[in-house]
């Protein structure tokens, strides 16, 4: 779940954004919209506990992020959010199964070889372990991250812009992709995005447009 009241974030040296208060209910899916720079982006990052609000009250899976020191926060996003980011940073000098290994050592857990060979059979890129993300092709590379943020089962799911690249049949495969994985996990899933497109393959989402507060 995740809710918000009275939420403020001010860039030391840019806008002021406010938002409007949300409610998500633990495993229900919120569509982001707004133009770009509306404020989506910086949303996950508070909801990530990436930033800390200026004011207001968050509640991401019955904890308050903002409330945590920098350590536990670190931990509990590790082990609590999964992120598909709109730039993926899978690290080129590791392969893609390394890449997804990381996952343990930032949630401060042993690695579990088994778990990292089923995230990605799950989502069909088993074969491309041994390879540096490099050598994949977008929606492969997609892929891989989306097996990465979610190899710990995680409560919540947050994906910036996951169509942004795609053509049509790629975004409604992601965008399928996503849905299932967040359901497998019983996980709260955001989906910040200005492409049009994302809605109609996502029945029953909740919808919050940025810039009505
Ligand atoms: P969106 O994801 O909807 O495109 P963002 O959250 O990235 O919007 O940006 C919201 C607003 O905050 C924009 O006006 C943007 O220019 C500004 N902004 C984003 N990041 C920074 C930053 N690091 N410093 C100052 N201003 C920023
Ligand atoms: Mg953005």
């Amino acid at each position: 779940m995740i809710r918000t009241q009275g939420l403020r974030y001010q860039y030391p040296k840019g806008p002021q954004l406010a938002f409007a208060d949300v409610d998500v209910p633990q495993g229900a899916t919120l569509v982001l919209r707004g133009n770009s720079g509306s404020g989506k982006s910086t949303w996950l990052a508070l909801v990530a506990g990436l930033l800390t609000a200026t004011a207001g009250a968050l509640t991401v899976a019955d904890a308050q992020p903002g409330a945590l020191a920098q350590a536990a926060r670190d931990a509990w996003r590790a082990r609590t959010l999964g992120f598909l980011p709109q730039k993926l940073h899978l690290s080129d000098a590791l392969t893609v199964a390394q890449n997804l290994n990381l996952v343990y050592f930032a949630a401060g857990l042993p690695v579990d070889a088994a778990a990292v060979a089923q995230a990605l059979a799950a989502l069909d890129v088993a074969d491309l372990a041994a390879r540096k993300p490099s050598q994949l092709s977008g929606g492969q590379a997609q892929r891989v991250a989306l097996a990465r943020a979610v190899l710990l089962r995680p409560r919540v799911i947050l994906a910036d812009e996951p169509t942004a690249s795609l053509d049509d049949a790629s975004a409604a495969a992601a965008l399928q992709l996503l849905a299932g994985s967040a359901r497998q996990c019983g996980a709260t899933l955001v989906i910040a995005t200005h492409d049009r497109r994302v809605g109609e393959t996502l029945a029953g989402a909740m919808e919050y447009r940025m810039g009505a507060a």
